[in-house]
């Protein structure tokens, strides 16, 4: 689905992500692990086009997404994120939230975007909340927001960047409940996290990301009790 070939990307002078090669399948879970500034969250938004490239390619089914006629409007659509901070809309209800781009880019009624929207509340145990302003939930409720917003696009691929990390200990089961139950769907998900447990759980597969490369793409069986590189282990050493 998603072929990445000798990417690189620089910020000033410095290598953040230094010739990384990897390819993303259909329906397949990936989480990617690492250290704080390897690079993950520059690989995600590399992947969705929110990051240019220095150098190398990004294909997504087969084309290349730094050509000049690729659509990059349409994989924005395909490939929908959910970030670390939510990053609702303050003043515009959870449903209007969720509506608003079937409304601005889909081109939906709003009759029919709220339909969807609402369906897409359900789907993450919030349809009760439908009408209420965001600053009013917990951060879990807001993140499970951001997934239903994310869904409501119909992606083919979803990107979540530590969507956990800025949770309450006692917030985060319930989002990693639904993006459990996506994957169990067969949604295509890449996920940066620190969730070891999901990781080991719901993962078909993880990258390890150190110094701006994929150091080791195994199975978490594998990954979890077998890492190939000292780095790996020492890192998975501090969540013993
Ligand atoms: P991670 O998500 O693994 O913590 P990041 O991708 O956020 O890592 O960052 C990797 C490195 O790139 C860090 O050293 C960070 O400071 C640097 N970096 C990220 N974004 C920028 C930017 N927009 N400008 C300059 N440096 C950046
Ligand atoms: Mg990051």
């Amino acid at each position: 689905m998603m072929q990445v070939c000798n990417l690189k990307k620089q910020f000033n002078n410095i290598m953040v992500l230094d010739d990384v090669n990897i390819d993303f399948n259909t329906k397949e879970v990936t989480c990617i692990l690492g250290p704080s500034g390897a690079g993950k969250s520059t690989f995600l938004r590399c992947l969705n086009l929110l990051e240019e490239p220095t150098a190398g390619k990004i294909l997504y089914n087969g084309k290349n997404t730094l050509d000049e006629k690729f659509d990059v409007r349409q994989l924005r659509e395909d490939v929908g994120m959910v970030f670390q901070h939510f990053n609702l809309f303050p003043l515009k209800s959870v449903v209007e939230n969720v509506m608003l781009a079937l409304v601005l880019v889909k081109k939906m009624s709003k009759k029919m975007a709220r339909e969807k929207a609402l369906a897409m509340l359900d789907k993450v145990g919030l349809s009760d909340k439908a009408d209420v302003m965001p600053h009013t939930l917990s951060g879990g409720q807001q993140q499970r927001v951001a997934i239903a917003r994310a869904l409501a696009m119909e992606p083919k691929m979803l990107l979540f960047d530590e969507p956990t990390s800025a949770l309450d200990p006692e917030l985060v089961g319930d989002v990693l409940a639904v993006m459990r139950k996506l994957a169990n769907e067969g949604m295509t998900m890449i996920v940066v996290t620190h969730e070891m447990g999901f990781a080991k759980e719901v993962a078909d597969r993880i990258l390890f990301m150190a110094d701006g490369n994929v150091v080791e793409d195994a199975s978490p069986d594998v990954f979890f009790t077998n890492p190939n590189t000292q780095r790996a282990q020492a890192f998975l050493s501090r969540f013993i």
